[in-house]
């Protein structure tokens, strides 16, 4: 008998919790006929009911209350964030294969047979997924997502695919990697690439959530980017060396063009506003270095407290 757990983050999505179970529970049900006679297939469910402030955590007693060995649920205190619950997801589930999926059937659990057969016929270890496209969002958002798969791809040796989604299956032996890093700066995206293992990602079209609102802002996400940049490379700290010796040898050649200027023309006591422009912008860079280096040093300061991720209320 092999048992899939489903591990669903929610922060208030009172009104996507009822839309999301019937819908996969039914595609479940098919998965489970599918594969009779060959494996033996049951399922479970964990809600992490993220510090919701409306009905989530409701919603979730009453699904619980009507199939009590299937669904689980697990309340923390506050609002800890998705990678969070995912963690605390992670570590409740029992079964031999993981998914990780959205409430808001963003996700489409269809594909949850192609990503079983994945593992079973094929052998992956991880199969993800993939937007093939960024239909239905906002252009400039896209531009910048764009930029930054190109950034982090380039300077960081954790390699993170375009479009990739946190929506994936993944075997035991997965999970438990996942679960054996136990940082407090937790970036999935960059968590799930950096443990390795054969993984194929199964492209689909976007789709608009069906009911609530996007918990993102632009500039959530744009935060959100550069904590993945300073999580998973150490690029703008060599930049802010690089930055340093480019200012030293500039100043050297300038020395030494003031040097031949002096001996060749005099010295008549000009340019204080070229000097304060240089003293501005290299004063400005290492505030700049500074901040590059501060943000380092915010990460293992947080790291060093041993802080738990998240802080469970309750569970069943
Ligand atoms: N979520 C969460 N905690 C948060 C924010 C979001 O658990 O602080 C959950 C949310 O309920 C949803 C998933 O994470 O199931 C993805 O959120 P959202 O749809 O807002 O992100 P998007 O799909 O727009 O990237
Ligand atoms: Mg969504």
């Amino acid at each position: 008998m092999k048992k899939i757990s489903i591990i669903v983050p929610c922060y208030n999505e009172q009104e996507s919790i009822p839309l999301f179970y019937p819908v996969v529970e039914n595609v479940l049900k098919d998965l489970e006929e599918k594969w009779l006679g060959i494996e033996q297939i049951n399922h479970e469910y964990w809600f992490i009911n993220d510090g919701s402030s409306d009905g989530t955590l409701e919603q979730l007693k009453i699904l619980q209350a009507a199939d009590s060995n299937k669904v689980h649920y697990v309340s923390f205190s506050r609002n800890f964030g998705k990678e969070s619950a995912l963690y605390a997801g992670l570590t409740h589930a029992t079964g031999d294969y993981v998914a990780v999926m959205d409430v808001d059937l963003q996700d489409p659990p269809e594909l949850l047979p192609e990503m079983l057969s994945g593992i079973i016929d094929e052998g992956y270890d991880i199969v993800g997924t993939r937007r093939s496209d960024r239909k239905g969002e906002p252009p400039i958002r896209s531009f910048f997502s764009n930029m930054f798969y190109r950034f982090i791809n380039k300077i960081s040796q954790t390699q993170i695919v375009n479009g990739a989604r946190d929506y994936r299956l993944m075997t035991r032996q997965v999970v438990n990697s996942i679960l054996s890093m136990t940082e407090y700066n937790r970036f999935s995206k960059g968590i799930f690439s950096w443990i390795g293992f054969n993984t194929k990602y199964i492209p689909f079209e976007n789709k608009d959530r069906v009911a609530g609102s996007t918990h993102w802002s632009f500039w959530q996400l744009f935060n959100y980017s550069l904590e993945g940049i300073i999580d998973f490379s150490d690029a703008p700290l060599s930049f802010a060396s690089f930055t340093g010796i480019i200012s030293c040898i500039t100043a050297i050649i300038a020395m030494i063009f003031i040097v031949i200027r002096a001996a060749i023309f005099g010295d008549p006591t000009t340019g204080w506003p070229s000097l304060v422009s240089i003293i501005l912008f290299l004063g400005g860079l290492q505030l700049f270095c500074i901040g590059i280096v501060g943000k380092y040093i915010g990460k293992i300061y947080l790291e060093s407290k041993h802080r738990p991720i998240y802080i469970e209320k309750e569970e069943k």
